[in-house]
Order: structure tokens, then C-alpha cells, then sequence
């Protein structure tokens, strides 16, 4: 048509196209999962659409996804009749990668095949995974509510550009349309195509159809016919019961609502009735997305009304500090038409927080305090990935401030490694007869606060210290005072008391010193009056002749420096 026009990809596609045929061919069953899984998605976003404007529906109203293939012409449709694409969604969505942490993405990968497959998947492949067993891919596609000559075709063969033009179509959504490789024909094959479907989309809550086959006696194959069934059990998964669900299905569920390619470290699964009723399916993710430290990230938990889709990432539903969390909520109180700013006051979205809140502690408690190894090296997996977010959570959730404070991991002089592994119940049971504090050292690194000169006198002395370094440390400090009855103490801060830990030989001994220099330490007290707010003699060092300290009310010399960086 005079209307078609030839378009680039976006850099970023044409890289992650190149990558994906080659990395991702080992998995390439993996296409029809990432097509479904939009074509669910499309759907569900008709539906939220059409609460409000039931014209969309254009008197077709259920929704439905069909698999087809033909055989001679060696290709495979999937068609939908979901919310559907206007020409610039296809070229935005279909050309461009909008996804916050792209860049980050593209320089972490190594052009080491397996490698990248893992990364890949965990940026997650999508519509452009077509290209894996497809040399091209036509895409027909009407946005709902729109005339049927609104419709556009897409094409693209998966190198450089695609094309755009304006078609007519009769029913609105979208149909995909992928013309095999060569040596790709093993997809042409009812069986093969619904075992595919069974394996990773018997989730998908509307009906995944495909037509029937049957044996011809005369013709000796078996043919076609215009009689469609539905493969997929065609029911929301998380409002069936727990024992009719197999791991595998919750596994593929999460794949779809989190768009990760990974498997979850583990979920959970609950009806909650009560003051609020509503049913809950929630997941830990085993990886950090690329973006979890964007700011204006979005949630993990998609929110249904009585199985309605309403919204993604309804981050009123989790806290900040369990962004990372992912699933599906579907709340039984919740009027159908609800906004964010409703979500925003809503007294059910309140209790509904407050349970999901305590359920993924109770989760990761799970995990932590398991007996077998497999949780406890998941727990490890998941502080590795995580751990830096939760902290956030000691400081933003005062209710649960005790609870998380029992999830944190620390690295620790008692180990010689960076390994984040000790917990506060770790440290109090090696604690030293006399010793009442828990004692920690932060640093802008493992090494720097490792070889710090304060930790030299509790070397001498067998006093474990706490190692912390990550960013958020010292601001989570400022909101934890003590652990069990027992205070927190920097190494670096005020005057050093090991109190109890101190024998009277050292009280004396120490006394003494402090007589003898009594003139000295004037003198150099007079010569740095504007350097420094005191001098003293310590007894904290044994190698090191000097150190400085910040005042016990004053910022610790590591967040002065992080202040600064901040441009604070
Ligand atoms: P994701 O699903 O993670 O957003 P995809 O690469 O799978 O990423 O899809 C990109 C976008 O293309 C989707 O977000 C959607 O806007 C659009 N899209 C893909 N398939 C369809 C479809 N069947 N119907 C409507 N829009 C679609
Ligand atoms: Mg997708």
C-alpha cells in the first residue's frame, strides 16, 4: 500500500535480536510462552479498558487465544482478540525497548553465549523471541474501538527494520504471524504445539484454543477441521486450590506475571478472609531485576478485582522495601472501577498490605530459620540478591522493624570473609562473658572496614565485630539502636568502653598512662584547636599510633563521606 512505510529498530532491539536467535536457541520452545503470555496480557488490558467502556467489546466478548499453523505455508499464528495495537503502539512497543535498566543490561553482557543466555532471560525475552524459530514475522493487529480500517500491519524479517502499513481488519487484537526457519518444521504439528501450550501456559486464565485433528480414512493423515478445543485448563491459577496446582504450573505462573525468564526462589499462596477477603500469590524472584535500584520502578504485584485484571504494579498493595516481590493479588472487596488514587485511601488496600507485608516475612522467616540446607542456601541467595532492599525496610516499617532486623546478614570479623552470612542471634551466642553490646564497624568497603585501626584492640580481645558496607547501612543504623536488649556500637564512635571487658590491672594500667601524657596530650590539643575537637589517649589501637573518631552524636566518618558524594 502507498501507506507502508520502513522503519529502524531501535540499536538496543538489533543487538538484543542477535543475541537472543543465539544464545536462546537450546530453549526455543520458549517463543510460544512469550506470544501467549502477551496475548493474556492484551486481554486482560481490554477487560480493565472495557469496565468503563463497554463498546470496546465491539459484541465479541469473549476473550480468547488461538493457535494455528499451516503446514505449506510453513507458518504459525497466534491471534488474539484483545485490546490490540494503533500503528504507533506497534511501532513503539514493537521497535523499541522502553524498559528501565536497558543500558545497564547491554553493558553487563560479556559475549560469552551461556552467560548472556542467563542475563537474557533475566531481562526477559518477549515478542522478540519469535525471531528465534521465525526468519520473519507479520504482525496484524486493530486497537479496540478503532474502524476496521484502522488496523496495521507490522512485518519484520528480525535484522535491521521492519515495515508498517495501514490494513483492514475486521475483529479487533492482534494475530502473530511467524514464518518458520528452515529446518523448523517440527512446530508444525498439532501435538507438538499443544504439549508446548500444556507445559508452560496451562495457566493462562483465558482459553488457549487450537483446532481439531482427526484421522482421514481415505486420505490415510490425519486433517484439520474447522472445530476448535481448548487446550489450557482455562481457569485463573491462583483461585484454584493449592492441591490441584503442581510446582511446575506455579513456576510457569511467575514467569508470566514477573516476565522473568528465571524460576522463583519461592512463593506463597493463601485466601485470606476476614476483615478483608482477597487471595494472595506471591513470589520471591531468585535474581535482582536490572532495575532495582531505579526509582521509579515499578511494582511487582498485579492487582484483579473478583478475577478482573485491574493493574500492574499496584505498589500501594507491597511496601518500598518488598519491591522485588512479584504476583497477583485479587481482592473480593474492591469496587471493579478502582483508581490508584482510590487504591491511595482505600481502608481494604490498608489490611490487604499490612497481610501481604507479614506474609513474605513469614517467608523469608521460612527460609531463614529452615533446618535444611537447601532453604538456608536459598535464604543466603535471596540476602545476596536483596538483602540491601530489605534494610530499607527497618527504617520505613517501625511494625515489623523487630522481625526484619532478625532477617539481616552481616559480614563479621568471625569469619574471614565478605560473605554476608552472620545474623544478630549469631553473634549474641558468641558473645563474650562481660560483653553487652553488639560492637560493628562500617566501611566504604570489606577491606576498609576489615583493616580498620579501631577493630585492632577487639582483635587482641576475641570480640567479633559486625562488618557493614553496603550504602544503606548507616542510615538503617540510625534506626536501630539495639538488638534483644542489647545496643548497637560503632567501634569508631566516642569513647571506647569494653566496660566489663576490661580487667583492673588494664583499669590501672590504663589509668596511669593517661597521668604520664597528661602534658603531651594538652600540647597537641592546643596545636590542632582547629582541627580537631579533642585529643585523648585510647586504648583501642595496638599497631596504629593515631586514629579519629567521631563524636558519639555526631556522623560517623563513612556517611561524612557518602554526605559529600551525594553533594550533601
Ligand atoms: P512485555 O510483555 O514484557 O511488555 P514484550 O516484548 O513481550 O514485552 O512485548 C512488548 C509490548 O508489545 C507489550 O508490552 C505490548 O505493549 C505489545 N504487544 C505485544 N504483543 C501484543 C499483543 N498480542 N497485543 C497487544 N499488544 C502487544
Ligand atoms: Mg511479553
Amino acid at each position: 500500500s502507498e501507506q507502508k512505510q520502513t522503519l529502524g529498530f531501535q540499536a538496543e532491539v538489533k543487538q538484543l535480536l542477535q543475541l537472543m536467535i543465539h544464545s536462546l536457541y537450546s530453549n526455543k520452545e520458549i517463543f510460544l510462552r512469550e506470544l501467549i503470555s502477551n496475548a493474556s496480557d492484551a486481554a486482560d488490558k481490554l477487560r480493565f479498558e472495557a469496565i468503563n467502556n463497554g463498546a470496546l467489546f465491539e459484541n465479541d466478548p469473549d476473550l480468547k487465544i488461538k493457535v494455528s499453523f499451516d503446514k505449506e505455508a510453513r507458518t504459525i499464528t497466534i491471534s488474539d482478540n484483545g485490546i490490540g495495537m494503533t500503528r504507533d503502539d506497534a511501532v513503539e512497543h514493537l521497535g523499541t525497548i522502553a524498559k528501565s535498566g536497558t543500558k545497564e543490561f547491554f553493558s553487563k553482557l560479556s559475549g560469552d553465549q551461556q552467560k548472556d543466555a542467563a542475563l537474557i532471560g533475566q531481562f526477559g525475552v518477549g515478542f522478540y523471541s519469535g525471531f528465534i524459530i521465525a526468519d520473519r514475522i507479520t504482525v496484524e493487529t486493530r486497537r479496540a474501538g478503532t474502524a476496521a480500517n484502522a488496523g496495521v500491519r507490522w512485518e519484520s524479517e528480525g535484522a535491521g527494520d521492519f515495515t508498517v502499513e495501514a490494513i483492514d481488519k475486521a475483529n479487533r487484537g492482534t494475530d502473530i504471524i511467524l514464518h518458520l526457519r528452515e529446518g523448523e518444521d517440527e512446530f508444525l504439528s498439532s501435538w507438538k504445539l499443544k504439549s508446548i501450550i500444556r507445559k508452560y501456559s496451562d495457566h493462562i486464565s483465558l482459553p488457549i484454543m487450537m483446532q481439531k485433528e482427526e484421522w482421514d480414512e481415505e486420505k490415510k493423515e490425519t486433517v484439520v477441521r474447522d472445530e476448535w478445543e481448548t487446550i489450557n485448563q482455562a481457569s485463573a491459577l491462583w483461585a484454584r486450590s493449592k492441591n490441584e496446582i503442581t510446582p511446575e504450573q506455579y513456576i510457569e505462573f511467575y514467569k508470566h506475571v514477573s516476565h522473568d525468564f528465571g524460576e522463583p526462589l519461592t512463593y506463597t499462596h493463601n485466601r485470606v478472609e476476614g476483615r478483608s477477603e482477597y487471595t494472595q500469590l506471591l513470589y520471591i524472584p531468585s535474581q535482582a531485576p536490572f532495575d532495582l535500584w531505579d526509582r521509579n520502578k515499578r511494582g511487582g504485584i498485579k492487582l484483579y478485582v473478583k478475577r478482573v485484571f485491574i493493574m500492574d504494579d499496584a505498589e500501594q498493595l507491597m511496601p518500598v522495601y518488598l519491591r522485588f516481590v512479584k504476583g497477583v493479588i485479587d481482592s473480593a472487596d474492591l469496587p471493579l472501577n478502582v483508581s490508584r488514587e482510590i487504591l491511595q485511601e482505600s481502608r481494604d488496600v490498608k489490611v490487604i498490605r499490612e497481610g501481604s507485608t507479614k506474609r513474605v516475612l513469614s517467608m523469608l522467616e521460612e527460609l531463614a530459620n529452615s533446618d535444611e540446607q537447601a532453604d538456608k542456601d536459598k535464604y543466603i541467595t535471596f540476602w545476596n540478591a536483596f538483602g540491601q532492599v530489605l534494610k530499607e525496610g527497618i527504617g520505613e516499617d517501625a511494625t515489623n522493624k523487630e522481625r526484619i532486623a532478625k532477617l539481616l546478614r552481616f559480614a563479621s570479623t568471625h569469619n574471614d570473609s565478605d560473605a554476608q552470612t552472620v545474623s544478630f542471634a549469631d553473634y549474641i551466642a558468641r558473645m563474650k562473658e562481660g560483653q553487652s553490646k553488639i560492637y560493628y564497624a562500617t566501611g566504604e568497603s570489606y577491606n576498609a572496614a576489615k583493616n580498620s585501626p579501631h577493630l585492632e584492640i577487639f582483635r587482641k580481645k576475641g570480640i567479633e565485630v559486625l562488618l557493614l558496607t553496603d550504602r544503606v547501612d548507616e542510615w538503617m543504623l540510625s534506626f536501630l539502636e539495639d538488638f534483644d536488649g542489647k545496643e548497637l556500637s560503632s567501634v569508631a564512635k566516642g569513647d571506647l568502653d569494653l566496660g566489663e571487658l576490661e580487667d583492673e590491672a588494664e583499669k590501672k594500667q590504663h589509668q596511669e598512662t593517661e597521668d604520664q601524657y597528661k602534658e603531651l596530650v594538652a600540647k597537641m590539643q592546643t596545636a590542632l584547636a582547629d582541627k580537631a575537637k579533642e585529643v585523648r589517649i585510647t586504648f583501642r589501637l595496638t599497631d596504629s599510633p593515631a586514629c579519629l573518631v567521631a563524636g558519639e552524636d555526631e556522623l560517623s566518618g563513612n556517611l561524612m563521606r557518602m554526605l559529600k558524594a551525594a553533594g550533601q
